[in-house]
């Protein structure tokens, strides 16, 4: 039975969409249709029940997770915790986790877990108890460990779910060295690594950036190269969204506007998103923040006037119903299936580009490969380095200083001689890892005419490096 025939015609569209985009892009490659077939498939569907308990009942939690591809092990994907999920859903997710992975070049096959609750209507300690059993549901199926499956955060769950589980699995699994290796996305605290929190976001700002800083393709759209005094509306002022909005103004871009589910903000002269996150919290809307124009529709909110669109909430926010109203000439999608195969027809057709999802916050799971590193190695990034760097660099500018007679500034002196931090090291892998992709992708966009979005390019690219890990495997000739 294929995968899409043992879901419910009515909830097929998503993993259809990520098929559709598969099946297109593929011809532009050579690979055998068995192959190519493979690679597409989601190889194990893992659907289970539990219940527990709130207050004087029982309830039933559905739940799932789906390793798409063992091409390279462990598996990796966030747990989604949303009334939403669905089947369909999840296999999507893992399936585009499969993708990124090869599009960033971090040695994992895709996975996506789910957890069908509205975490808001939960209290902390049911959130435990249920983040707890969902845990020991995996264990006891193999569907999870440091060279196995290993979770991290998506939306509505973090730190906190990540370390619940993190606990659970070491709890059951008793003298496992690479325990902590199960799950990413822990607290610093409990073995997580310096910028994972804020790395998705960042790297959609990168992505952005990057895109934006290539003057032939600002040209086409009818900028000028830069982000610079771009203007930006972000979607969503979660995890992904709040980093996006905020590395992004860092970088020098204008926000403009900033949507939830509960409605837009928009002002043309700029946002403070701090002061905007800030507002939100207190009043419980984003509405209401002073000096903005609003709307009650929060969809409303994606189609005004703008650059640059972040959508970094949920998929199919963009459709073939809204498509031709966004005013954006670049959509970046910080969310995973923001625009549905449809309305990214109708807007390239209308000039504008979009930096795909698999590509664009590939960030999260980039940084996620290097907590799971150092997880294994059990040792913090810098620590056996820094300390040299610094001796090193100190007797460099003593010998320049005794041989030229000059005298540096203290900050200049330790601007040269500081070793790298955790944090410098993250970053600076994460920022080299979104550049250097970026680039791959467009080089294939680029030398190929037939190839008509950024996304066909990076699903070729993705399926070609699949398909030599299968054929390293020896399990393709
Ligand atoms: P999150 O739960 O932290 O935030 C999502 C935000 O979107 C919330 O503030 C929510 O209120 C808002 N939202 C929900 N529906 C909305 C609507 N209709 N309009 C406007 N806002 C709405 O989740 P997140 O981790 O930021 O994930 C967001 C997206 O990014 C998801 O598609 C997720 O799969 C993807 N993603 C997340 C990560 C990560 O590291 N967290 C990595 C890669 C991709």
């Amino acid at each position: 039975m294929s995968n899409s025939s043992i879901i419910a015609e009515e909830e097929t569209h998503f993993f259809g969409d990520v098929c559709k985009n598969f099946d297109y892009a593929a011809q532009f490659t050579n690979h055998e249709a068995g192959l190519l077939d493979q690679i597409k498939s989601c190889n194990s569907v893992y659907r289970f029940r539990f219940p527990i308990r709130k207050g004087n009942h029982f309830e039933v939690i559905d739940a799932w997770r789906i390793e798409h591809s063992q091409h390279q092990s462990p598996t990796k994907g966030g747990i989604r915790y949303s009334e939403m999920v669905n089947e369909d859903e999840v296999m999507a997710l893992s399936a585009l986790m499969t993708y990124k992975c090869a599009i960033v070049n971090v040695p994992f096959g895709g996975a996506k877990g789910g957890i069908k609750i509205n975490p808001k209507n939960y209290t902390v300690a049911e959130l435990e108890n249920i983040t707890r059993r969902y845990t020991v549901e995996l264990i006891k199926k193999n569907f999870i460990g440091p060279s196995i499956d290993v979770p991290a955060p998506d939306y509505g769950s973090g730190e906190r779910e990540m370390s619940w589980i993190a606990d659970t699995y070491a709890t059951m699994n008793p003298g496992q060295l690479d325990a902590m290796g199960c799950v990413t996305g822990k607290p610093l605290a409990l073995h997580g690594i310096a910028g994972r929190r804020e790395a998705t976001g960042r790297g959609v700002a990168i992505a952005t950036r990057e895109c934006v800083n290539v003057a032939e393709d600002m040209e086409k759209l009818g900028l000028t190269p830069g982000l610079a005094g771009k203007k930006v509306i972000v979607q969503g002022l979660g995890n992904v969204g709040y980093h996006s909005a905020k590395f992004l103004a860092e970088f020098g871009a204008t926000i403009v506007g900033l949507c939830e589910f509960e409605g837009a903000v928009y002002n043309e002269n700029g946002l403070d998103v701090d002061s905007v996150f800030v507002h939100r919290k207190q009043t419980g809307s984003i509405l209401g923040y002073p000096g903005a124009k609003e709307f009650k529709n929060s969809m409303e909110g994606l189609e005004q006037p703008c650059d640059i669109l972040i959508p970094a909430a949920l998929e199919n926010q963009i459709t073939q119903e809204n498509a031709a109203r966004i005013q954006a000439k670049i959509i970046c999608e910080g969310a995973n299936g923001p625009t549905t195969p449809e309305a990214e027809a109708i807007f390239y057709a209308k000039g504008g580009i979009i930096i795909p999802d698999m590509y664009a916050n590939a960030g999260g799971v980039t940084v996620s490969y290097f907590e799971w590193l150092k997880n294994l190695s059990h040792v913090a990034f810098g620590r056996m380095s820094r300390r040299f760097e610094e001796n090193s660099n100190q007797n460099l500018v003593n010998m320049v200083e005794g041989i030229t007679g000059m005298s540096l500034s203290p900050t200049q002196r330790s601007t040269i001689i500081k070793g790298a931090s955790e944090l410098e090291l993250v970053n600076s892998g994460l920022e080299d890892t979104m550049i250097r992709s970026y680039h791959e992708i467009r080089e294939t966009w680029k030398n190929n005419p037939k190839i008509d979005t950024m996304r066909t390019a990076a699903f070729v690219g993705a399926i070609n490096k699949i398909a030599v890990s299968y054929q390293n495997l020896g399990v393709w000739p």
